[in-house]
Parts: C-alpha cells; sequence; structure tokens
C-alpha cells in the first residue's frame, strides 16, 4: 500500500482550523445583544441610555439640595446604574467595538508569514512543481497580504460592468470582511466549505478592492471542488482557451485525434497538415527509449573529501539495491533507476531518476529521494541538506543535463514521407526541406546557442497540447528540447524526417490531468487515467503521441518556411518584374 501522500488533500474544513482568523461574523457583536431588529434594539438602547442618565443626573441634583451623601443609594439608583452601564456598553460596542476589533485583527504580512513558517518544509518543492502542493493552506506563492482597511473606499467605485450579484446579506459581510482585510481571501473555502461560494467572493471582493472588473472572466460552469488542494489556489473564475482538434495522427499503426488548446492561429491546422502528410505516406514510427522522473537534492559536508565518500558510496552498484528498497517504501509506483552525483567542491548534487508509472512524477521521485536522504544521515550524519531540489534535476529550466540525459520519457519518432505528398500536400520539395532543416534548425540553432532547441516549434506543439491534457505547462521548458533531423532517401525522391526529444515530462494521472475537460481530451487520445494492464502504459503512450504530433508540427512548418522562401527566391532569381507584375495583377 501507498505511504500516506506528502502533499495530500485535505477536505476543506480540516485545515488549520487552530489558525483561522476568525471571520467577522465569528465576534460576538453588541447588536447580538436581543433577539430583535437591529433598529428596534438600538431604540431600546438609546432611550435606555438617555433616560437613565436624566434620572441619576436628577437624583444628584436632589441629593446635593438635600445635602444627603452621594455613596447612599437607592435600589432604584442601583438599578439605573446599571441600566446606565449595559447601555453604555451596548453602545459603545455598536459604535466602536468593531472598528477597534478591525484595528486588532487587520492582518499584516507577519499573519502570512508565520503560517508560512509553520508549512512543512516539502510545501519549498512547489518553488518547481506546483502539482505537489496542498491548496486551502498559507503557501509561499500567496500574493501579499490584503491591504489595510483604508481601501474600502473603492467600494463605493462605480464599474464600468455589472459586478457579480451578491446573493445573501451574509455574503456581504463577508466580501466586505475581505476588502477590509479582516478575512483573509486565500481562507475563504476553509471557512465557507463551499468553494464556488468562496470564488463569487472572493471574486467579488478582488473586484471592489481593484475597482476593476472582471466580466469576461467566466465564474459559473466550472468546478472549484475538483481543483481544491491540487490544482489552483485562491480561484476568481477560469480562462477558456479553446481545443482544436488535429489528426489523424497515424503512429505506431494507430490514429489519433490530437487536442491541442491554443489561442495561436494556424497552429492547429498546420499541424492537421503534417498529420495529414504523415498518413498519406504510411505513419510515424514513435519508440520510448527511456522512462525516468528525476529530483536532485543538494547536499553540503565540512570538507570536500566527505562529500566524495558520499558520491563514491551512492554510485557504487553494491549499495543500490539497498537504496532503491528505501526509494520505494512511499510508493506502489515509484521505482529507483539510477543515480547521478555531479559535486562542487563541499556540496554534492544527487540526481535520483525513477519510474513513476502514469503519473509525471515529481510528487513520488520527491517522496523516494527523502526516504532515501532520511537513510542516509545514519551513516553520513555530517550531512546537511541544503534542499531537496538543488537545480540538478532540473525542473522547468533550461538546462543540459536534460537535453544529455533525458528526463521524464525520451523518445524519438521518425516518418519518410513520400516525394509526391511533399509536392502536393506541403507543396514543396525533399530537397528544399533538407536544405532549410541544415541551415535553420540545425546550423542557426548552433550558431545561436541554442540548448535543445535544434527544431522549428516544437514547444507550439508540446504547450497546446499539455494545456489540453492538464500537463504542466511551465515543463515544456525541458519537453520541448528537440532535434529535428530531414535527409533524402530512396535516391533523394523521399524525405526522412525525425525529432528527438529527451525530455517529455507527461502524466495522466495526478495534477491537472484529473479535471474535467482535461480528463476527456485524454480520453480523446485513448490515454485517460492510469493504465490498468500496466502501470506507466497510458503516460508513455501520451508521450509518443506528443513526438508524433511535434513531428507533423514541424513538417508543416517547415515546409511553408521552405515553400515561401521557394516562391521568394524564384521570384527574385528566375523571373523578370515584368512578369513578377504579372503575376500580382
Ligand atoms: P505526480 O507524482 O506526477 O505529481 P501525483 O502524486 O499527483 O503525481 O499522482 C500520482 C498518484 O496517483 C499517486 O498517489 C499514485 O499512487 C496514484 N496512482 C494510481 N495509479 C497510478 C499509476 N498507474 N501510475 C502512477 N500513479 C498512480
Amino acid at each position: 500500500m501507498e505511504a500516506p501522500r506528502l502533499y495530500s488533500t485535505k477536505p476543506a474544513q480540516s485545515l488549520k482550523p487552530s489558525k483561522k482568523i476568525p471571520l467577522e461574523e465569528d465576534h460576538g457583536k453588541a447588536s447580538d445583544a436581543l433577539p430583535l431588529p437591529l433598529h428596534l434594539t438600538n431604540a431600546l438602547f438609546f432611550t435606555l441610555f438617555f433616560s437613565v442618565v436624566y434620572f441619576l443626573l436628577s437624583r444628584w441634583r436632589e441629593k446635593i439640595r438635600t445635602s444627603t451623601p452621594l455613596h447612599v443609594v437607592t435600589f432604584s439608583e442601583i438599578i439605573a446604574i446599571l441600566s446606565f452601564l449595559a447601555s453604555f456598553i451596548y453602545l459603545l460596542g455598536f459604535f466602536g467595538i468593531d472598528f477597534v476589533q478591525s484595528l486588532v485583527f487587520q492582518p499584516s504580512p507577519d499573519v502570512w508569514i508565520a503560517e508560512d513558517e509553520e508549512e512543512d518544509n516539502e510545501v519549498l518543492l512547489a518553488k518547481e512543481d506546483a502539482r505537489m502542493v496542498p491548496c486551502g493552506q498559507a503557501l509561499d506563492c500567496s500574493l501579499p497580504p490584503l491591504p489595510p482597511a483604508a481601501p474600502i473606499v473603492t467600494v463605493q467605485k462605480v464599474f464600468d460592468e455589472k459586478p457579480v450579484t451578491v446573493t445573501t446579506e451574509e455574503d456581504e459581510e463577508i466580501i466586505k470582511s475581505v476588502v477590509a482585510g479582516t478575512t483573509p481571501s486565500y481562507s475563504l473555502e476553509s471557512k465557507l466549505g463551499d468553494c464556488k461560494r468562496a470564488a463569487a467572493i472572493r471574486r467579488e471582493a478582488l473586484q471592489r478592492l481593484t475597482g476593476k472588473s472582471l466580466s469576461g472572466l467566466p465564474l459559473d460552469g466550472f468546478d472549484y471542488e475538483s481543483i481544491l488542494g491540487q490544482c489552483c489556489e485562491m480561484p476568481v473564475g477560469y480562462v477558456q482557451i479553446p481545443v482544436g482538434i488535429a489528426g489523424p495522427l497515424l503512429v505506431n499503426g494507430r490514429e489519433y485525434s490530437v487536442p491541442m488548446a491554443t489561442t495561436e492561429g494556424c497552429l492547429v491546422a498546420s499541424t492537421n497538415r503534417g498529420c495529414k502528410a504523415i498518413h498519406l505516406s504510411g505513419g510515424a514510427t514513435s519508440v520510448l527509449l527511456k522512462d525516468g522522473m528525476t529530483r536532485a537534492p543538494c547536499v553540503r559536508f565540512g570538507t570536500a573529501k566527505r562529500a566524495a565518500d558520499l558520491k563514491l558510496y551512492l554510485e557504487d552498484p553494491d549499495n543500490f539495491e539497498t537504496l532503491s528498497v528505501v526509494f520505494k517504501r512511499s510508493s506502489r509506483f515509484g521505482r529507483l533507476q539510477g543515480i547521478k552525483c555531479a559535486i562542487a567542491g563541499k556540496n554534492l548534487y544527487i540526481r535520483f531518476t525513477c519510474s513513476t508509472g502514469d503519473a509525471m512524477g515529481m510528487n513520488m521521485v520527491s517522496k523516494g529521494v527523502q526516504n532515501v536522504l532520511d537513510f542516509l544521515q545514519t551513516d553520513f550524519p555530517d550531512m546537511d541538506v541544503i534542499g531537496i531540489s538543488g537545480n540538478f534535476c532540473s525542473d522547468k529550466k533550461p538546462a543540459a543535463v536534460n537535453w544529455i540525459e533525458g528526463r521524464g520519457k525520451s523518445v524519438v519518432c521518425e516518418a519518410i514521407i513520400k516525394g509526391d505528398v511533399v509536392r502536393k500536400v506541403l507543396k514543396t520539395s525533399v530537397e528544399s526541406l533538407v536544405e532549410l532543416n541544415m541551415l535553420k534548425n540545425l546550423t542557426g540553432s548552433a550558431m545561436a546557442g541554442a540548448l535543445g532547441g535544434f527544431n522549428a516549434h516544437a514547444s507550439n506543439i508540446v504547450t497546446a497540447i499539455y494545456i489540453a491534457t492538464g500537463q504542466d505547462p511551465a515543463q515544456n521548458v525541458e519537453s520541448s528540447h528537440c532535434i529535428t533531423m530531414m535527409e533524402a532517401v530512396n535516391e533523394g525522391k523521399d524525405l526522412h524526417i525525425s525529432v528527438t526529444m529527451p525530455s517529455i515530462e507527461v502524466g495522466t494521472v495526478g495534477g491537472g490531468t484529473q479535471l474535467a475537460s482535461q480528463s476527456a481530451c485524454l480520453n480523446l487520445l485513448g490515454v485517460k487515467g492510469a493504465s490498468k494492464e500496466t502501470p506507466g502504459a497510458n503516460s508513455r503512450m501520451l508521450a509518443t503521441i506528443v513526438a508524433g504530433a511535434v513531428l507533423a508540427g514541424e513538417l508543416s512548418l517547415m515546409s511553408a518556411l521552405a515553400a515561401g522562401q521557394l516562391v521568394k527566391s524564384h521570384m527574385k532569381y528566375n523571373r523578370s518584374s515584368k512578369d513578377v507584375s504579372k503575376a500580382s495583377s
């Protein structure tokens, strides 16, 4: 059985009950003194207050006139004094205490810091992998604290569009307390236990605070419960991105309709054209070469010698079995594949690679790495863990280590595009494509000092598919590492094209993959959720599809460029200016 998750999803109600900054409603209010409508209670206490003041003053005057000692009080005077105190407290409470409370409970930056500091240090991992972070808690991705009560003035601002309708008086009170800063915006889900309502209230408070309308950003039509604890904190709506379909993409004998979420015109159409060229040429072949997610903590010792001792220990094949057993304690699916160390003086960077089933795997590998670090502490008590991620992993940053060693899925995908198809569908020639690829994708990128960028636009396709299928779009950085090769084959008649992508980081479980829209896109590809027969088969299949779609995208854009270049060159070198003007007319 899987050990408890470090970043488990917690029910909204259980989130930090002890640390709640109470809602305004949580405090007893002066107006709650009697179970009467507010105006009646107020009238009652006002009348009482002035009556007893009048009574006591007249009694006082009477005593002075009759030389009666002031401390000698009758029963009616005692009642009057008590009534005076009660009504005074009520009136002070009504007009004064809320004001005092709002000063006392104003959330200051310290409140956020205090909460942040109490988080488990695992939250630090969230820097690189937002999927690992639990929601509803104070995270270090928190927005700056709400400004003090002064901006309440903005409540008066008039919106150019109609603000979200506030349904109840209670909602209105909460919105006001969020605007005033007495209720932290991030705590709404846990306090209300209703994610949609929390989003609506936060949204309205935000509009009032900023004076800017959010009209156009939809609120309805989204399941806010589904993102709680894993996908997004402090939601105020959702962004709509159209999903287009490219395909059928024929890869390894199977057809796929590839969902692409994008707002870049032509991208889907172009990829679709590439799919057509591949299909007409008999399809592409996509091969998975490697499948291992990485995490590399940084540890420090007193001397470089000690750091080297640990490096030798970790890389000794005799110790691998032990480390592997320790590593897999926290997951059914995480299996250690290898450890590679890099040393910088007294500091050691340990790059763990592990298989992660159908999950993209950042959580899983981090948990396994933590197990090993805990275990190593016994034999290396002088080891100081600087951070569970030391950037030698390397997540969401361009890095040679991913380009060379791979991260996630390493895939190579190829196709032979028939000469006829190159001419009729892609409207170019094999020679032009080969030449353009050599000068642009290889030489041009070399001149630019590219790192994994030996392609035309792999990231376009990767990112569009990632967004559609609930992957982490920030991982497009290394997932788009790609070298596109083109060669004339079959005596120069046909085109051999390949894309080699060493770091495709995808999963079909966890993170955004479980959300309704993203899950539907995965379903379309036939890779939704965990593979029942072979854990990991779905995510590996997805990686091969991504590479196939990139192949299609490369083919089409390169053809467009080659054709454009050809037309221009043709016009420039092979036609007279007279012919050109004729052509244009
Ligand atoms: P990640 O490690 O990519 O961040 P999560 O930890 O969010 O992913 O999701 C993986 C979760 O899904 C784990 O709790 C794991 O036990 C569960 N799971 C169920 N089936 C599979 C599978 N076939 N492959 C990987 N994980 C699976």
